[in-house]
């Protein structure tokens, strides 16, 4: 059991108890053993097995230790399955809807007999909801909305989630029989942010011990298909896992395929078009003369594609045939041999001439084969990617090992789990240069923010961090709260003794987008502000991002000189690749933050340079990027 699914069950057990309104204090317990479990860097399946102290993990008690035992041992537990029983399985559905919750949940059930997301739609629309007391018409409509945003979001899995899933299953796999290749193409490996199947790609000469080996995944609930090359299972939390099993020679071109995006393919393959090509998931394949002559036929009618096709096209198409001759020739002579042993060596003539394999067992003999720089998966979207590859200005992407320091942390002086101390050692393990502790400010009460007076006594504990810890430098921030008219949350003799200013919207998320976009440019105008951090808010799967203009706050962020944020949780990545690709044209640095809550969170780093990668973002576009002495300056050129 993977600690996704361990986290889930620990979720479920706290929802159900919601539902029953029990003592909030245990519900909190189960959450955050589940945040725990979820945060770490180990499987805590292995931890069981290796027979160590679960108590040790923070949130973790005697109990919570129980119950995970339980769960990985038996792969169920007990008390999920009584509260099961007691409470309607779909209600725990319902109180996740924005504007539901557990007490709406359970008056709706009592009173109107709903118990799942269908018969609350029902309700809804034969006006019932409406007239219950509490309700009214508005907060009918509200929910309304959230079914829709539910179904839209609901079978779609966080990125963060397939990967701990997804890993197990490459192990499991890198040892069936005869396997030469093995990927997880799709959406996947572009890192969309949210993923619906995955979609898994072997290369072998024989599929059929493959397919076997794939089918007896023990992490498997049942196996839902299962032919020659392909098969499909599905995992615990329903995500289905599709394996396509290939022949060697189209691994690239099939890696190629499914790896999508649809938009991206396209447009390669109607690149081959006007070469003569032919690219599918098999390979690379060249008309022979007949064919050949009506592909280029049909280019021609098409885009007048090979009226452009220069004296280098020409050059290099009679170099692809001349390989491809060789191809043939290759192909031909090993052929005979092989098949009629004691047959003629001399090829026999094909009846129709068919297309000549070019390549594929590369997926960069695709991109060649149209003059394509090779483009990297989180780049392929159709957002003019195939037009820089064939100018060959694809930018150099970010990489994680461009990051040099995390510039949004959280320790156990606000809603963290870890110390300051270890946050630090922590991030100068990651080999970082520096981090900036930045906690709640006062406003966010329930996460613990601090007072100006709590704030000089954590400077002091800092200083005493920073000396102990050697290399690697400490900036003194603050998560400061955008208030709803845009002031800021702390006084400004406090702002300006801070090294680093993340601010940032926590509270009154609903208002309407002009006053919402108002009150955050005016946040973002201090001068003592450095990054805008998660600007929409939103909650993958959970909460919609709040109604913000984000062209205006870009733009005035450009003008301002302010970063902005890309929150590196696997369930905000805000912003999200699309705006972070509008913060570069503008101009805007953007800092990618990890919004570390605990040790583990640090890893999540990688989750947000993807979503950078996807935003075609070089080093040079990343705050976290610079060197300490230019991000120093940069930060004191802000006041
Ligand atoms: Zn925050």
């Amino acid at each position: 059991m993977e600690n996704v699914e361990i986290a889930r069950a620990l979720n479920q057990v706290a929802d159900l108890l919601e539902l029953r309104n029990e003592n909030p204090f245990k519900v909190r317990a189960y959450r955050n053993a589940a945040r725990t479990v979820e945060g770490l860097s180990r499987r805590v399946a292995e931890m069981v097995e290796a027979g160590e102290d679960l108590e040790e993990l923070p949130a973790i008690g005697k109990d919570m230790a129980a119950y995970i035992t339980e769960l990985v041992r038996t792969g169920r537990l007990k008390r999920l399955e009584e509260l099961e029983q007691r409470v309607p399985q779909g209600l725990a559905e319902l109180m996740h809807l924005e504007g539901v919750g557990p007490k709406k949940a359970m008056r709706l059930h009592e009173e109107l007999g709903v118990s799942t997301v269908a018969d609350l739609e029902k309700a809804i629309r034969a006006g019932e909801v409406e007239t219950l007391r509490g309700f009214g018409r508005r907060s009918a409509a509200r929910m309304l909305q959230a079914i829709r945003d539910y179904r839209r979001h609901g079978t779609r899995f966080k990125l963060s989630e397939a990967d701990q899933l997804v890993q197990p299953i490459l192990a499991h796999m890198r040892n069936a029989p005869g396997i030469e290749e093995l990927e997880v193409a799709g959406s996947y490996r572009r890192r969309v942010e949210t993923i619906g199947d995955v979609d898994l790609l072997a290369a072998a000469r024989k599929p059929g011990p493959v397919i076997e080996h794939f089918a007896a995944y023990p992490g498997a609930t049942r196996v839902e298909s299962a032919g020659p090359t392909r098969a499909t299972i599905v995992l615990h939390n329903g995500m289905h896992v599709d394996l396509r099993v290939v022949k060697p020679e189209s691994w690239g071109a099939a890696l190629h395929y499914f790896t999508g995006s649809k938009a991206h393919n396209i447009k390669v393959r109607w690149l081959g078009i006007q070469r003569g090509l032919k690219i599918n998931e098999y390979g690379i394949f060249r008309e022979t003369a007949r064919d050949g002559g009506a592909a280029r036929g049909t280019a021609a009618r098409g885009k007048g594609g090979s009226t452009r096709g220069s004296a280098a096209a020409r050059k290099s198409a009679t170099a692809r045939r001349s390989a491809a001759q060789r191809t043939a020739g290759r192909a031909a002579a090993r052929k005979p041999a092989t098949r009629h042993k004691a047959g003629p060596t001399l090829p026999r003539p094909r009846p129709h001439p068919g297309p000549v394999r070019l390549g594929g067992a590369r997926e960069e003999d695709v991109f060649r084969a149209v003059g394509m720089d090779f483009v990297p998966p989180e780049m392929r979207e159709d957002r003019g990617e195939v037009e820089a590859a064939l100018r060959h200005e694809l930018p150099r992407l970010v990489t994680l090992e461009d990051i040099r320091g995390d510039l949004q942390v959280h320790s156990t002086w606000s809603d963290g789990r870890d110390t300051i101390e270890a946050m630090v050692r922590a991030a100068k393990e990651r080999g970082y240069e520096y981090i900036a502790i930045t906690d709640h400010s006062p406003a966010v009460a329930v996460a613990g923010g601090l007072r100006p007076r709590d704030l000089a006594r954590q400077w002091k504990e800092i200083d005493r961090v920073a000396r102990k810890v050697k290399g690697i430098a400490v900036l003194k921030g603050m998560e400061v709260d955008i208030l709803a008219d845009g002031s800021l949350d702390l006084p400004d003799e406090w702002l300006e003794r801070l090294d680093i200013v993340v601010v940032a919207v926590h509270s009154r998320m609903g208002m309407p987008q002009t006053k919402m976009t108002d009150r955050v440019i005016k946040g973002i105008s201090h001068p003592g502000v450095h990054i805008l951090a998660h600007p929409t808010g939103r909650i993958i799967n959970r909460r919609e991002p709040v109604r913000l203009d984000m062209d205006a706050v870009l733009e005035a962020a450009a003008e301002l000189g302010v970063a902005v944020e890309i929150n590196a949780q696997p369930d905000r990545l805000d912003v999200n690749d699309v705006h972070a690709m509008r913060a570069r044209e503008l101009g805007v640095l953007i800092a990618i933050d990890t919004d570390a809550h605990s040790v583990g969170d640090l890893r999540y780093m990688a989750y947000g340079v993807s979503q950078a990668r996807r935003a075609w973002l070089e080093k040079r576009n990343v705050l976290n990027a610079m060197p300490l002495t230019r991000l120093e300056k940069w930060l004191a050129k802000r006041r």
